[in-house]
């Protein structure tokens, strides 16, 4: 090595900060350095760009929550309690690159971007804050999302027709058939079945991600309402004595003050978004618990939130696979779960439900160790929940009161599904079964199977 490279190599001080500096002077990225208390301590130019902090004022020295101000994706102004970014600064709970709008100071305009926060635990206590404006990127994956809806809609018909026909021909009063083309309907209609939720969760994915649903809030008791949609599941928890199900426990034991009054509970939610939620945790339960397990669903208050738990004794997950079970289309893969149909868009779409109403959804599991899914929404004061009552009785009669002086035309009911108009489809069957199968009554039957 000559003695000039070596002389580079010890002095990279002054170079190394210079060259720091540049970079965080030409990036796009937004960075801001803030302290224990909550101060901006350094600010880049992109930065200063972006959130447009009063032109006359200096940032350096305000308050962090002055100068990085957050909408939820959604456009609704983010309470300190919603917000993932005061969350992480203050109580260090993970951020990384959560999606919202950066509201600009000066102009007003909003800006989507992807935030983070790293926490460089030194004695300052300071926290680095990057934020970048992800416009180009949203374009981009509207215009895909737009694509798989598409397709995913285009789709859904064929398939609901095939897996109607494959109904008629398993049904021994539309039906005969001999036994192995009964197996290999079976399987057709099961993986037709499967199809169709993959589609039709694709179709609630995009559109999820497209902003296109956005949450209704209304004033709700949260026990009540989860022990209905909980309660529900009986049928299919009791089918063929599968899983002992309780609700209002948390660990399996109703303890003392389970058994005591309920407790009221008041939470403003979307009542269409928590019923999708807990669809998918007690599928999930009933899907990966194993026969002769258990099903505990609570609902309880917790300071000022609702915190909900859906626990099972079933096949666990594994710490790899925790870190990625709310991605789109994760599935953990290893013997037990390769025998389990599923899309892995559940999570992914209960995660989104439970942001969009300001919660947070986590679990704890184990592999072979049973799973507890956490969902935890803002709780609201009873004051509170009856002011909101009174809000929606007026909008209720409001409305009536417009649809008695204009009543809207009746909608006709849609056609039942499947319509077959045409001969029976003849799917191309592997000729191993010496017996055709054989449709009695294929046309026109009303869509009854
Ligand atoms: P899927 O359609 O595959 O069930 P989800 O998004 O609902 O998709 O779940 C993602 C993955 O998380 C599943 O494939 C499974 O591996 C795991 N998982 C979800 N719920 C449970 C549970 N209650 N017990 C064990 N594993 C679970």
């Amino acid at each position: 090595m000559s003695i000039f490279k070596r002389k580079q190599e010890v002095q990279p001080g002054s170079n190394g900060s210079a060259l720091s500096e540049l970079a965080l002077n030409s990036i796009n990225d937004g960075v801001v350095i803030v302290d224990r208390a909550g101060k901006v301590r350094f600010i880049n130019p992109a930065a200063k760009r972006m959130v447009e902090y009063n032109s006359m004022l200096d940032p350096i020295g305000a308050d962090y929550k002055d100068v990085i101000r957050l909408e939820s994706k959604e456009g609704r102004e983010l309470s300190e309690q919603e917000n993932p970014l005061i969350r992480a600064v203050m109580n260090n709970e993970p951020l990384d690159a959560f999606r919202g709008s950066l509201i600009m100071g000066v102009t007003g305009k909003r800006i989507p971007v992807a935030i983070s926060v790293i926490d460089v635990k030194d004695l300052a206590g300071n926290k680095i804050i990057t934020f970048r404006n992800i416009a180009k990127e949203l374009e981009e994956e509207g215009a895909q999302t737009e694509f798989i809806s598409t397709a995913s809609h285009e789709m859904r018909t064929p398939v609901a027709s095939i897996e109607g026909y494959l109904s008629l021909a398993l049904n021994p009063q539309t039906a005969t058939i001999d036994e192995r083309a009964h197996g290999y309907l079976e399987a057709a209609h099961a993986a037709s079945k499967h199809l169709g939720k993959l589609f039709q969760d694709l179709l609630d994915v995009t559109k999820s991600d497209d902003g296109k649903v956005l949450p209704k809030f209304e004033p709700v008791e949260m026990v009540g309402l989860i022990q209905q949609m909980s309660n529900n599941y009986c049928a299919q928890f009791n089918q063929d004595n599968k899983v002992n199900y309780t609700f209002g426990a948390t660990d399996g034991r109703l303890s003392a003050s389970d058994l005591r009054i309920a407790q009221v509970v008041y939470a403003s939610i979307d009542v269409n978004f928590m019923q999708e939620i807990m669809d998918n945790l007690l599928e999930n339960a009933l899907k990966y618990t194993p026969k002769g397990g258990s099903v505990w669903v609570n609902v309880r208050g917790d300071g000022d939130r609702v915190l909900i738990n859906v626990t099972d004794t079933g096949i666990g997950i594994s710490a790899d696979d925790i870190q990625h079970i709310f991605q789109k289309f994760y599935r953990a893969d290893n013997s037990d779960t390769r025998e389990i149909g599923g899309t892995g868009l559940g999570l992914y779409l209960t995660k989104q439900r439970v942001e969009a109403m300001g919660g947070k959804i986590w679990v704890e599991s184990g592999f072979g160790e049973g799973s507890t899914f956490y969902v935890s929404l803002p709780r609201i004061s009873t004051e509170e929940y009856e002011k909101r009552m009174i809000v929606k009785k007026n909008q209720e009669q409001f409305a009536a009161m417009q649809q008695a002086r204009n009543p809207q035309p009746q909608p006709q009911p849609a056609p039942a599904t499947p319509q077959p108009t045409q001969p029976s489809p003849q799917p191309a069957q592997p000729q191993t079964t010496n017996q055709p199968v054989q449709v009695n009554q294929p046309i026109n039957n009303g869509g009854q199977i």
